[in-house]
């Protein structure tokens, strides 16, 4: 519970706490009436705080004599709810399992429409569909709601992304005008916020359970041929569901090499509560999530390596996105290693770790900690789905699914990581919402070809369709507007001037794929995305008014680079494969 009150003598009913530090709160909805009979337990009120939404549960049972709050009201700490006629009782008391000191085992059996196993970006979102498709609802969890996402991925690396930011911009914040002595960055503190920021929003999912009537079982899932058991200390539950969606997610690899079981090697899940910043670090890695972390600790003042085994970094970019971001590198002393495979880790006995690591000869690198960041395997028992006819596939080595999520065993789904298709938790959410359409009988079919991503270095990158590379390489004819973010005010204002806005047009100028790198990207690329889904031509937004300042103006720039008419930048970019496939 994020939020609690307490009784006065008189059956007062106060607000006491807010989660986090946040001191006041909106009242969403009052979900009670003068002169209705309460239990405790019973949800009174919805509140929206700027740490999202809460629910407030009555501990008291008896009858509501009167209400102080009404909806839309700034409610604060110490605030009165309502008056009760009746009395307290502490849910501690009232869910009691225990008699005479020991613990005994709940049994539960519950059946349900649908069960989904693992609460990360796919399932909960699954589950919020089901229950808005009007189906009953069970998900287990055996950690947190939010899976990798929320508690050990997206949000957590973006909020330390966010620290290292500041940082950075305080230190050069006398180009700005700004005179700050002695900057320093606290990693405990960094910690903090990045840990109150995923209570919150984890606070936030429970109360979409609760609010969409989805019922929320903590513990293991074992799958069993009839059923899914769940067997804690406190409750054994049994769930029958009609239909089953496997959302168990994935887990980070580590490399089959001596040196790895040492505590200073880290997994992209411990370095996210490293108290300390370190003054060098090794990352073996270099795709999104090491160079994501790269910028992060280079950031922050420690001297980062990156040992990566494919000839570049980050190979899903065009080589223009790519110069930019080893630039970036070179400026903040980052040090790249291609074509490099890292073979060993030895303790140097002095506090550090030497990793060995091979390109054309032997080469070492010794840092404070070392960043294994070399890929997540999908998480699944192996033995259990061969018993259900779950079949695996041969190439993702994820759960084999069709079109609509299906298994090879029809009462069971797989969406998300677990699947190994596109590891991104909007993929796994849209998943679980075409896998729970399915199951409900619609038609819903999922697609992978228009599918954004960000990558959040710096500067920030945002891409989605097709990539000059992958065009070249199939010999498709292809047309590019391009226009620097150097030449837009607002992103001079904003002091960043690096990256461009780059958009692809195919023979027809229709648009089939975009590369944004420069602040903001990862929000600018929404704008394209539905233009390519909607096969919408250049011509058609020649004439779109972008307001101004925004660094949204470049992505009308682009359009109208691809004709060499470029309002704000002289320049011929506007390049075709043609002669190049020629
Ligand atoms: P998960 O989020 O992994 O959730 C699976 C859940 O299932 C977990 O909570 C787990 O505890 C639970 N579970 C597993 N087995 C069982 C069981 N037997 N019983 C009960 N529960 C079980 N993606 C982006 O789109 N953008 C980003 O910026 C981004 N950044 C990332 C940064 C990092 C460092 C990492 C590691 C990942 C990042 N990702 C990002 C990827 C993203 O986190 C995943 O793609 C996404 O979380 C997958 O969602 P999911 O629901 O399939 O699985």
């Amino acid at each position: 519970m994020v939020l609690s009150f307490f009784l006065e003598e008189n059956m007062i009913i106060k607000l006491e706490k807010l989660t986090g530090h946040a001191k006041d709160a909106i009242v969403g909805k009052v979900l009670i009436e003068v002169g209705q009979d309460i239990n405790a337990g019973d949800e009174i009120l919805s509140l929206e705080s700027n740490k999202g939404a809460i629910s407030v549960k009555s501990k008291a049972s008896g009858k509501v004599e009167k209400i102080y709050v009404h909806e839309g009201d700034k409610i604060f700490l110490e605030d009165k709810i309502c008056d009760v006629d009746g009395e307290e009782q502490p849910e501690e008391k009232k869910a009691s399992g225990y008699t005479f000191g020991f613990a005994k085992q709940r049994q539960e059996k519950i059946s349900c429409d649908i069960a989904i196993v693992g609460g990360g970006p796919g399932g909960y979102v699954a589950a919020i569909k089901a229950s808005q498709l009007g189906k009953h609802v069970v998900i287990i969890e055996k950690d947190r709601l939010g899976g990798t996402c929320l508690n050990r991925g997206c949000i957590p690396t973006k909020a330390l992304v966010k620290s290292s930011q500041v940082f950075t911009t305080m230190k050069h914040s006398e180009d700005y005008g700004i005179l700050a002595d002695q900057v320093t960055a606290d990693m405990d503190k960094i910690i903090h916020r990045k840990n109150e920021i995923v209570d919150t929003l984890v606070g936030g999912i429970e109360y979409l359970m609760e609010n969409h009537h989805v019922t929320v079982v903590y513990g293991d899932a074992v799958l069993l041929e009839d059923k899914i058991v769940v067997d804690t200390t406190k409750v054994k539950s049994e769930i029958i569901a009609e239909k089953v969606v496997l959302a168990t997610g994935s887990e980070p690899v580590m490399l089959n090499m001596p040196g790895t079981s040492h505590d200073r090697v880290l997994t992209s899940v411990d370095i996210l509560e490293l108290k300390e910043i370190p003054d060098t670090l090794t990352i073996i890695g270099g795709g999104i999530i090491g160079m994501e972390f790269a910028f992060i600790f280079a950031s922050l003042g420690t001297k980062v390596s990156v040992i990566e085994f494919a000839d570049d970094i980050l190979t899903l970019l065009d080589d223009d996105v790519l110069d930019v971001v080893k630039s970036k590198c070179r400026e903040m002393n980052i040090k790249l290693y291609t074509s490099s495979r890292a073979d060993e880790i030895i303790d140097d006995k002095n506090g550090g770790l030497i990793t060995k690591f091979v390109d054309e000869k032997e080469n070492y690198i010794t840092s404070d900690y070392v960043l294994m960041a070399v890929g997540r395997r999908p998480r699944y028992d192996k033995e259990a789905l061969e018993i259900l006819n779950i079949e695996i596939d041969e190439e993702t080595k994820g759960i084999k699914v069709d079109e609509q999520m299906m298994t090879t065993n029809p009462k069971y789904y797989a969406i998300g990581d677990v699947t190994n298709i596109i590891q991104l938790a909007h993929v796994a959410s849209h998943q679980g919402i075409v896998a729970v359409e399915a199951i409900s009988g619609l038609s819903t079919k999922m697609s992978y070809d228009i599918v954004p991503s960000g990558i959040f270095v710096t500067p920030e990158i945002g891409i989605v369709g097709k990539t000059e590379k992958a065009l070249i390489k199939d010999e498709v004819i292809y047309s590019v507007g391009k226009f620097p973010f150097a030449s837009n005010g607002k992103a001079l204002a904003n002091g960043s001037h690096d990256g461009f806005v780059k958009i692809i047009f195919d023979e027809y100028d229709v648009v089939i794929g975009a590369a944004i790198i420069g602040y903001g990207a990862t929000d600018l690329i929404a704008v394209i995305t539905p233009l390519i889904e909607k096969g919408v031509k250049g011509s058609e937004i020649d004439h779109t008014i972008f307001a101004h300042p925004t660094t949204a103006e470049s992505i009308h720039e682009s359009f109208l680079d691809r004709k060499g008419a470029s309002l704000h930048h002289v320049s011929n970019t506007s390049i075709s494969n043609i002669e190049s496939t020629s």
